[in-house]
């Protein structure tokens, strides 16, 4: 039997709707999906952007979603991810969303800032020049050193980014300040979309579950957060909930 992309999305629209369902699939219903070989529309695709090799890699933006994607590679470029469908507990699979798909036409997006760059003009004239990495660095340093003799080492602050976008880069920051006895910011101090309450209050930063213990609950609050479009490879866990009632 083969049956064409739009009767595929139909039919399961369908599907949802006799069984008062949000339209969600289902963990283990998608992975036997994946496994279908009557949707030749899939190949097309692949076909379209084939590779020499694909690699396993992860996001690792700061959503902190973490999703693992197989990427294919051609000619040392990335053409396209797609997701592994591997996740050994099946709730979270599949997992990766559309801003993860396309997150190489990042990398190689004409806008990328690739280099140091130095502003040698007014504050928003746009005028930039690029100077080298040890141009970059020397000038970071000697601004430092002006700052802290000036002003004192308690006046420079230094943040270091959510551990989800690496914990070198974290831990460096970190290091970088305490051995200096320089300011240490967290993200709580200015990331606006954190709960900038929740340490003040319990000392502690956010605490969480797993997303799949959403399955657990029999009353949620989704407070200050579209989970469909910011936490998009979880939000199935919030529908699948509403179906169970
Ligand atoms: S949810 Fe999307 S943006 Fe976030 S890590 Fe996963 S694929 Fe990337």
């Amino acid at each position: 039997m083969s049956i064409s992309r739009r009767e595929f999305i139909k039919g399961s629209l369908s599907v949802a709707a006799t069984a008062g369902l949000p339209f969600s699939l289902g963990r283990p219903a998608f992975a036997a999906l994946a496994e279908r070989k009557d949707r030749p529309w899939e190949a097309g695709y692949r076909n379209l952007f084939q590779g020499e090799r694909t690699v396993r890699s992860i996001n690792m933006p700061n959503c902190t979603g973490s999703c693992a994607w197989n990427v294919v590679i051609k000619d040392g470029l990335v053409k396209r991810v797609e997701q592994p469908l591997d996740y050994p507990d099946d709730e979270y699979n599949p997992r990766g969303c559309m801003k993860g798909a396309t997150y190489h036409r990042r990398v190689y997006s004409p806008n990328r800032v690739k280099f140091p760059m130095k502003r040698v003009g007014p504050r928003g004239s746009g005028q930039w020049k690029r100077i080298s990495w040890d141009e970059a660095l020397d000038f970071i340093a000697s601004e430092i050193k002006r700052i802290a003799a000036k002003y004192g080492q308690n006046t420079i602050w230094i943040y270091p980014p959510v551990p989800a976008t690496g914990i070198a880069k974290q831990g460096a920051g970190f290091r970088f300040a305490s051995v200096n006895g320089f300011g240490i910011g967290t993200f709580y101090n200015w990331y606006g979309d954190l709960p900038l309450a929740h340490p003040i209050t319990w000392n502690v930063q956010t605490e969480e579950h797993e997303f799949k213990d959403v399955l657990n609950t029999k009353y949620a609050i989704i407070w200050g957060s579209d989970v469909a479009q910011t936490r998009m490879p979880d939000a199935h866990f919030f529908t699948d909930v509403r179906a169970k009632g």
